[in-house]
């Protein structure tokens, strides 16, 4: 059994503000050594269950955050950016299984912590066939076409709630209860740290047994609806061939699921303000 543990910073054990997951900001050392911590914690909880190999995405920001030199020996790290599948950096390799290590809330949700979806500067929306999505949905979608079920995953109260809901029976690890987009109760790492650990051995338990959630499979061709926060971020982003535009709303067709995560991609990086 091969898993991929694809982890973002914002889910992560006490995180609660932009500060805690900001390169260059005082704060943000402190909170890569907790994200190193809680994916370690899921690596332990892996192996416990018979997995026998693990690699791991690191998906925030610029893909550089967890410490490799605190990281657990048998694990291997896919680090930096940007890579081919971003978040998902690995799922090509024959993966049985994913993890979701510090996840959140799709933008616009409520308890929620730093809820967003890929970029919290540009983008206010996003509809994956019709489907409102986060980031997790896309990323599901991507271990889907690659026969990969989500196995478990790990943030706050409503950003497991999201995901259990859209993706099936995930198990999951609650390691703070969001009060607001920058406020919440969060237990503390070794508190949390055991929750994941737990979660990620009955999740691989559950994938030797065969009653694993199913890969989470979107029905192809494959459209994407973005909204974007301003107009101006809509005309860089049309410079992309073959999307559509209703007012800031852009909407593209691609013929597969890593197709159209590229093209979302590319579109989210056009409409950054420059
Ligand atoms: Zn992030």
């Amino acid at each position: 059994m091969k898993i991929l543990i694809s982890a973002d910073m914002e889910g992560i054990t006490g995180v609660t503000m932009w500060d805690h997951v900001t390169p260059g900001h005082s704060e943000y050392a402190r909170f890569r050594k907790l994200m190193t911590a809680d994916v370690n914690a899921a690596v332990r909880g892996a192996f416990a269950a018979g997995a026998e190999e693990v690699v791991i995405s690191d998906g925030h920001w610029n893909g550089s955050n967890i410490l490799i030199e605190e990281l657990d020996p048998r694990a291997s790290l896919n680090s930096g950016s940007p890579s081919p599948m971003s978040m998902m950096q690995g799922i090509e390799q024959d993966i049985h299984g994913v993890f979701f290590i510090g996840y959140h809330a799709k933008q616009g949700s409520h308890p929620a912590v730093l809820d967003h979806t890929w970029s919290s500067t540009c983008v206010a929306g996003v509809w994956l066939n019709d489907s409102p999505a986060g980031e997790y949905t896309l990323n599901a979608a991507l271990a889907g076409h690659n026969g990969a079920p989500v196995l478990m995953a790990s943030g706050d109260q409503t950003a497991c709630a999201q995901m259990a809901a859209q993706l099936g029976s995930l198990e999951t690890a609650v390691v703070k209860q969001a009060t607001g987009r920058f406020s919440a109760s969060c237990l503390p790492p070794e508190a949390s740290t055991a929750l994941i650990a737990a979660a990620a051995e009955r999740a691989v338990r559950r994938l030797a047994d065969k009653t694993a959630p199913a890969p989470f499979v979107i029905k192809a061709p494959v459209t994407i609806a973005v909204d974007l926060a301003s107009s101006d971020m809509a005309d860089r982003a049309m410079l992309l061939p073959g999307v559509t535009r209703e007012g800031v709303k852009l909407c593209f067709t691609a013929a597969s699921m890593p197709e159209a995560y590229s093209t979302f991609r590319s579109l989210v990086t056009l409409s950054y303000p420059r």
